[in-house]
């Protein structure tokens, strides 16, 4: 582990930082400049620089009765989706809105939903029932049952059609595959399981966890409230669980995290620009005592718009 060199070798997993939907959100919000229902993605920085351009963010949906008495005539929906009403609600109130929902969310999951729900099965939901993307996603469906633990699972009710479970974009394989069994053992047996988690999560979440394997540290950066984040950095706790560090800020490296290791790791979740990573880089050249190197692991894969999850069925 200990270089006698005196040299750090920092490598940034592939596919690290902001995804397509996340670029895209901020991209819709910046040009339009309206109030945005909620924080257009979990990233503490990103929010504040909007705010500091004078964007309100508005509390999710507890505003919206507020929009208009606040002179608002214009709305931003956020990356994570929004609840089937909300549009007709908006319209309602004489508020034009911009969607700034990821792509993945409405072509790929709400068409999920829609199609096995044609086809008769009922839905099983994997994911964070307080996360935006979850309330917005169960909403697509007719009683679609929202699992997040085994507890959850042990209150489903007894059924014998055809059920399938769907996830949260962001969840990890391991969680979801996890749940998935126990409600077949429990309750579903025939239970069919599509893995939703889209391709750029599914991407750095292999990444992590291809370095995490192999670095002595790693700093997995992002906000604390981000979902993919939180979840880049238990997948790393796996191979690393006291050499993991999720910051959010370059200010919180500590020296010491750097002392005695060769090589350090850096991951990051979607919603991480990358001029954060940057930042951590910098940060890091001016802690280490030593010489740093800096390298990025393989080819950033490019992924394109509308270039989602093939079917995986787990
Ligand atoms: S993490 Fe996935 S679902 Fe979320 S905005 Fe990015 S591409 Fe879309």
């Amino acid at each position: 582990m200990k270089n006698s060199a005196g040299q750090l070798e920092v490598v940034v997993a592939r596919s690290a930082g902001t995804c397509f939907g996340v670029e895209a959100a901020i991209e819709l919000a910046e040009q339009h400049r309206q109030p945005i229902l909620g924080p257009i993605v979990h990233n503490p920085q990103i929010v504040n620089n909007l705010a500091e351009k004078g964007i309100p963010i508005l509390e999710r949906y507890q505003d919206l009765e507020k929009v208009n008495n606040m002179g608002f005539k214009e709305v931003v929906i956020t990356a994570h989706g929004y609840p089937k009403g909300l549009k007709e609600s908006l319209k309602q109130k004489g508020i034009q809105f911009h969607d700034a929902t990821c792509p993945v969310l409405l072509k790929w999951v709400y068409g999920k939903i829609r199609t096995f729900e044609e086809k008769g099965f009922r839905i099983i939901l994997v994911g964070n029932p307080n996360h935006a993307e979850i309330i917005a996603s169960r909403s697509y469906g007719n009683g679609i049952q929202v699992v997040y633990s085994k507890e959850d699972v042990d209150k489903l009710p007894e059924y014998s059609g055809k059920t399938v479970a769907i996830c949260q974009t962001t969840i990890t394989k391991e969680k979801f595959q996890q749940l998935v069994n126990y409600i077949r053992e429990t309750k579903y047996p025939e239970m069919r399981a599509i893995d939703t988690r889209c391709k750029p999560v599914k991407n750095q979440q292999q990444a992590v966890e291809d370095l995490a394997q192999w670095v002595d540290a790693i700093l997995i950066i992002g906000g604390f409230n981000s979902s993919n984040t939180t979840n880049l950095a238990n997948l790393a706790k796996k191979y690393l669980p006291k050499h993991t560090y999720h910051i959010d800020s370059p200010d919180l490296i500590q020296s010491d995290w750097l002392q005695n290791i060769e090589h350090l790791g850096i991951g990051a979740g979607t919603s991480t620009p990358k001029s954060q990573i940057n930042d951590v880089q910098q940060r890091i050249a001016e802690v280490y005592s030593g010489k740093v190197v800096f390298r990025r692991e393989g080819k950033a894969g490019e992924i394109l718009d509308g270039d989602f999850t093939p079917e995986d069925e787990v």
